[in-house]
């Protein structure tokens, strides 16, 4: 024992970044005989400060993962594997590419991407697929996630971007957590609002159709039903109008577009929303006064809120309330969307949404175009001005056969899309099929071609988090078997297509440092920032490379050089009230009440909404491959209200079947009184690498937000069925199965 331990004690520590989700914690690595023994948190990480969640102790466990891919490996006709050379799986790639685009324009092809990339690995692919050929059907996982509160910033404030900073928790005197179980997905910014809670005079409320830990600690929990949202955020502003609580100041100098919105909220009163939203008008107006009596207050919110078909307008009526009490712009205030992906907010500046360009810029607009395709090198033209498919559209397109090529990486749409049945047949229907992932997943047996990519550890590059903070990920060891950085893979195909020069990076920095010229200037700018920067300190963008010209030291010549001259970040946007839109006014929006896009019925009288838990992530693709994640969990549940669960003749403890008009899956039922009586939750971790029968996704609908293109995860109309014939609900493990 004592000889196992002192095998595990690192050799040196090295800082990098969690790879999980969009809190973005530092952390300090150790590494023993070119392997990570342990992880450990950073605590000189602003983001952190020394604390982490479960998640990553179990890195070391799966990146040694016996099922990693270690080798390019082709699908053959008759169904057989055969491993390949680099040489031949990047020669096929793009010789398909190629002859995709010119049987059938480069609308056939498409690529579908992750949050989890890297901002390198993410650069390199929009360039190969917008800049050289001529798609915009690049699209990203973060579509599922985050993509309503791209649209709402953008609506609001002209740019995408969350304003606010972690820092601001510590001045808050009111947090509301919108459609958020911080506790279990962002647990350590979820630390945070615990210890500001310790203040007497901060409040904390939660608007949430479950008690989740984190409700449990509220001052006040609005237990809405699922899709009241608008209703419950009308009637908080109309109790704001009524009790003269808002800033009539900051609304004249710095708004357009709030009368409206006031008339609009003055249409329903206070109780016919508590009615909509089954919770008390009292609690309506608590919150409301809660939120608008604080001396700033706070607006955190996640999936609860984007994951919807009205996910745009639920982000707006968020800034809305922001905006009518003047919390923009200063400590402890603000509206605060927390990603959920480590590099969503990565993915969003360099351009990885289908209607995006590096830099916050949009394809639809000439000069956004032009610029970038100026610093690209290619000919005027060369991006289209229309905007792609958005991932939905995208599977669509794929089912009908439009798209004909699709390209995969580091995600696994076989276990994470909605409505999983439609995308299977997508999968399907596509004539060729590019998988690059670390693992075997459930999306792996349908590619033509699987490439093994880099691991977290195995490559270097840089994320963004929540906060707008770049953080440096490290290289800390060589990748397993033949396993390739994803940016490396992407390049490697672009040289082969007969881009050599444009393509010719050797080293992740040198793509940092060809993106972060795309920036300058725009509110993303990062020029600023280095590897050499990063690698002392995570900075928030905006990072100009040189100081404004009133900061700069006087009486010589200004040389930003490493250390008290740069240009320390931007922990706060928009403090002197100019807003990024053309008249550098704040737009308020409307926001009446939508129903679900699907009604509940005598069939299906229950709302399925989906979620996640604290020691699992996404897919389990990695996760699942940790021993110390997996100790002492039972496998796919389901909550279900006692009365709920009374009425549908389901006991606690059993299995039961959640169908939808589209699919079905099983889980454990476990009663309780902690949700709302018309809804059911379950956790979309397990795909079917890890159960027999049916995943949440089967039984999701991909109904989607005509604006943002997020689909409504949360909203699907189901009934749960005991399950009379047991069946085999182990976990199967059936990885390997590909290579
Ligand atoms: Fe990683 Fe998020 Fe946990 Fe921090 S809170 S350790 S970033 S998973």
């Amino acid at each position: 024992m004592a000889a196992d331990k002192k095998k595990k004690v690192p050799e040196r520590w090295v800082r990098s970044t969690c790879p999980y989700c969009g809190v973005g914690c530092g952390v300090e690595v150790g590494v023993r005989k070119g392997g990570i023994v342990q992880i450990r948190g950073d605590r000189s990480h602003p983001a952190n400060f020394g604390k982490l969640c479960p998640k990553p102790i179990g890195l070391p466990e799966a990146l040694r993962s016996p099922d990693r891919l270690t080798h390019p490996v082709r699908a053959k006709a008759n169904g057989a594997l055969e491993q390949i050379s680099w040489e031949d799986a990047l020669g096929e790639v793009a010789r398909r590419l190629a002859q995709t685009v010119e049987r059938y324009g480069p609308k056939g092809v498409a690529f579908y991407i992750s949050g989890q990339l890297l901002t390198e690995d993410y650069y390199a692919v929009n360039k190969l697929a917008k800049g050289f050929l001529g798609t915009n059907n690049v699209d990203s996982n973060s579509r599922l996630c985050m993509s309503s509160a791209v649209a709402g910033y953008v609506g609001a404030f002209g740019t995408d971007g969350p304003p606010t900073a972690y820092s601001d928790i510590g001045y808050a005197e009111c947090i509301l957590l919108w459609g958020s179980n911080t506790a279990e997905c962002h647990p350590v910014t979820f630390g945070r609002i615990k210890d500001r809670k310790k203040d007497p005079k901060v409040s904390l409320v939660v608007v949430d159709p479950r008690r989740t830990p984190t409700a449990e600690i509220a001052n006040l929990h609005l237990r809405i039903k699922p899709g009241t949202d608008l209703a419950l955020s009308n009637a908080m502003l109309r109790v704001l109008l009524e009790d003269s609580l808002i800033d009539r100041r900051f609304i004249e100098r710095n708004t357009n577009g709030f009368e409206e919105v006031a008339r609009v909220a003055r249409t329903q009163s206070v109780e016919q929303a508590a009615r909509v939203c089954g919770v008390p008008a009292e609690e309506i107006v608590r919150a409301a006064r809660l939120f608008g009596e604080a001396s700033a207050a706070m607006i955190l919110w996640t999936m609860g809120v984007n994951q919807s078909t009205v996910g745009t307008l639920k982000n707006r009526a968020i800034i809305n309330l922001c905006l009518a009490t003047g919390n923009v712009g200063k400590p402890g205030a603000g509206p605060f969307s927390l990603t959920g992906q480590p590099n969503a907010m990565g993915g969003r500046e360099t351009g990885g949404l289908s209607h995006l360009l590096p830099g916050y810029r949009s394809v639809e607009n000439p000069e956004h175009r032009r610029e970038v395709e100026q610093l690209w090198g290619v000919k005027p033209g060369s991006i289209s001005k229309e905007p792609g498919l958005s991932a939905t559209a995208l599977f669509k397109a794929l089912e009908e056969g439009s798209v004909k090529f699709l390209w995969v990486a580091a995600t696994n749409p076989a276990a994470s899309f909605p409505n999983l049945g439609r995308a299977r047949r997508a999968l399907e229907n596509a004539e060729f099929v590019v998988v690059q992932d670390a693992y075997t997943t459930e999306t792996t047996r349908f590619a033509d071609l699987v490439l093994p990519a880099a691991q977290w550890g195995e490559k270097r590059g840089t994320m963004t988090n929540s906060e707008r903070r770049v953080s440096l990920v490290e290289k800390l060891v060589e990748p397993v078997g033949e396993a390739r950085a994803d940016w490396k893979i992407f390049a490697g195909v672009g040289r082969r297509l007969g881009f050599e020069e444009r393509f010719a990076w050797e080293d992740p920095a040198e793509i940092y440092d060809e993106y972060k010229e795309l920036t300058r200037g725009r509110p993303t700018d990062v020029t600023g920032l280095s590897y050499e920067r990063l690698g002392r300190s995570p900075v928030q963008w905006p990072v100009p490379d040189a100081l404004p010209r009133d900061e700069r030291p006087s009486g010589r010549i200004f040389r930003p050089e490493p250390g008290e001259e740069e240009h320390p970040g931007t922990p706060r946007l928009y403090t002197d009230g100019d807003f990024n839109t053309p008249d550098g006014r704040a737009r308020f929006e409307p926001t009446p009440h939508a129903e679900l896009h699907e009604s509940v019925s005598a069939e299906y009288p229950l709302v399925l909404s989906t979620g996640r838990i604290k020691s699992q992530w996404h897919t389990m693709t990695r996760t699942g491959r940790s021993e110390k994640l997996t100790q002492g969990l039972e496998g796919p549940f389901v909550e279900v209200h006692r009365e709920a669960a009374r009425r549908a003749r389901l006991c606690n403890g059993e299995e039961a079947r959640v169908i939808s008009a589209r699919g079905s899956f099983v889980a454990q039922v476990i009663t309780t009184e902690e949700i709302e009586e018309g809804t059911v939750f379950a956790p979309f971790h397990w795909g079917d690498l890890w159960t027999k029968n049916g995943s949440v996704n089967d039984a999701t609908h991909d109904a989607a937000d005509p604006t943002s293109g997020q689909p409504e995860l949360k909203g699907a109309a189901v009934r749960v069925e005991p399950v009379r014939k047991r069946e085999d609900q182990s976990l199967n493990r059936t990885a390997g199965e590909v290579v």
